[in-house]
């Protein structure tokens, strides 16, 4: 399926001899969330003159996703509100409605679904995650994920009529979800195995703070719980704990992490294995260990080395960072096969939960050096009062978590971005676990 040309660009490529295609090239990218659209927009910015075709399976993209914890939960927004406009100077073909279901490298095209055949001269894989019910949950009215603006409406719709709601999995979008129920003044009762939340978001210090705020809005905690067997029972839900318990709710929102959304390169040669693999500069790696011609993939599906932290290859699942891989892959694949730059991203995102404003920026792995700083020491509700968490590895700042601390965040943060090292602040040896078991036992008290 060849495309008629735009010779109205065929100048401006024409102009910019350092990029490896021309005005008669197709480039595809597959997806339409923010790194698939910063591709777009890259690649038009860089010169590329040729056809950009985007293929997105989800009618209503391009949409602001984090809004389906937030606002469409809580109906301060409606679909329609959280759709973004398509920039139709980039002349790009949307192919919305269309997934992407096998992929012909020797041929190089992609064939979706409705039988249309997408051929390719570069490609760009943006295809981000998806939500799923654990392995051996039953369906049914009631249950949900939530990852698309379809499946937050859906919730929305339900929580209207629901008197007790079930959130497994104390991550980002439960406790977000959480906060949304409460505000809709139904109960909500958040299960996870760890004793406290946002555990991979933030860390333990200030995941422990974090639920002992839930808990202080009126969210039941079951932490350090994991859900054994779920049945419906009577039109309700029974979870079935591993201490015994059980908890009987009307909805249950099962937000227990995404997968990366790759079925479709199977059998492609492409290294799937956690995500999609890429090199230091986001050009797709192979089976072999080859990296692939003309391939590139950005945003939450890939994984790559992101040495401003570590050689080990990583996963971002945040807009920012969607957003900067976006740009950086389209660079890349205009490049053809010169040396690119590494592509290094600081992973940042916000949170608002019941009045706590949560800023995080960097990387944190448990093993780093903690250092975490009261705005207002000696109050009790440290995390109302303010706090910052510095990570710190080989004496470097690789970390930082704010919680009504934005000032002092922002300040931090600048530095991290402009790259500037930052100096190593005194170490006070007993305040990290000071704080955590303050936290412990007051998170104890309330749940
Ligand atoms: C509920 C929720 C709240 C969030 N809140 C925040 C937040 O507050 N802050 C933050 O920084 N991040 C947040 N995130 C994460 C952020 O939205 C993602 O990291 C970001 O959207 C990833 O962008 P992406 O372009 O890689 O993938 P996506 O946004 O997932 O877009 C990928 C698109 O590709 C489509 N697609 C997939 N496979 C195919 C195929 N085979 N063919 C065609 N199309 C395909 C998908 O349907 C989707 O439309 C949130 C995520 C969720 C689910």
């Amino acid at each position: 399926m060849r495309r008629p040309r735009q010779s109205s660009r065929a100048g401006l490529s024409m102009a910019r001899r350092s990029i490896a295609y021309g005005w008669s090239d197709r480039i595809l990218v597959i997806g339409g969330g923010p790194a698939g659209m910063a591709a777009t927009e890259e690649l038009r910015r860089q010169g590329f003159a040729g056809d950009i075709t985007l293929l997105c399976d989800e009618p209503d993209a391009p949409y602001d996703r984090p809004a389906c914890s937030k606002s469409l939960l809580t109906g301060h927004a409606r679909p329609q509100d959280v759709r973004m406009p398509i920039d139709g100077s980039l002349e790009v073909n949307w192919m919305h409605g269309r997934r992407a279901v096998e992929i012909d490298m020797r041929r190089r095209s992609v064939l979706t679904q409705t039988d249309e055949e997408y051929p390719f001269d570069g490609l760009v894989l943006a295809t981000g995650s998806y939500a799923s019910l654990p392995k051996g949950w039953p369906a049914g009215p009631g249950m949900h994920v939530l990852h698309s603006v379809d499946e937050a409406w859906q919730l929305r719709r339900d929580l209207r009529n629901a008197e007790r709601i079930a959130i497994v999995g104390g991550g980002i979008t439960g406790c977000e979800t959480a906060c949304a129920v409460r505000e809709l003044a139904r109960e909500a009762v958040m299960i996870d195995p760890k004793p406290y939340v946002m555990g991979r978001a933030v860390g333990e210090p200030v995941g422990y703070l974090i639920a002992e705020e839930h808990a202080r809005f009126g969210v039941e905690m079951r932490l350090g719980r994991r859900v054994k067997e779920v049945e419906r029972r009577r039109g309700r839900w029974r979870l079935l704990l591993d201490d015994g318990s059980s908890v009987h709710a009307d909805i249950v929102v099962a937000t227990l992490g995404e997968k990366p959304d790759t079925d479709f390169l199977e059998g492609a040669g492409i290294d799937i294995s956690r995500g999609i693999l890429c090199d230091e500069s986001l050009r797709v790696v192979g089976t072999e260990g080859e990296t692939v011609e003309g391939v590139v993939a950005a945003g939450a599906a890939v994984r790559w080395p992101n040495l401003l932290y570590s050689n080990e290859p990583m996963m971002v699942g945040q807009w920012i960072a969607a957003v900067e891989m976006g740009h950086a892959a389209a660079r890349t694949l205009l490049a053809g096969d010169r040396e690119m730059p590494p592509v290094g991203i600081v992973p940042r995102y916000w949170t608002l939960q019941n009045g706590l404003r949560v800023m995080v920026a960097g990387d944190f792995k448990p093993t780093d050096h903690i250092v975490m700083t009261e705005m207002r020491p000696g109050r009790k509700d440290t995390a109302r009062a303010g706090v910052m968490a510095s990570y710190y590895r080989d004496d470097e700042l690789v970390g930082l978590i704010a919680v009504n601390a934005a000032r002092a965040f922002t300040e931090v943060t600048r530095a991290m971005l402009i790259d500037t090292p930052v100096r190593v602040a005194p170490k006070p040896k007993s305040q990290p676990e000071s704080t955590r078991t303050a936290s412990r036992r007051r998170l104890a008290a309330v749940s």
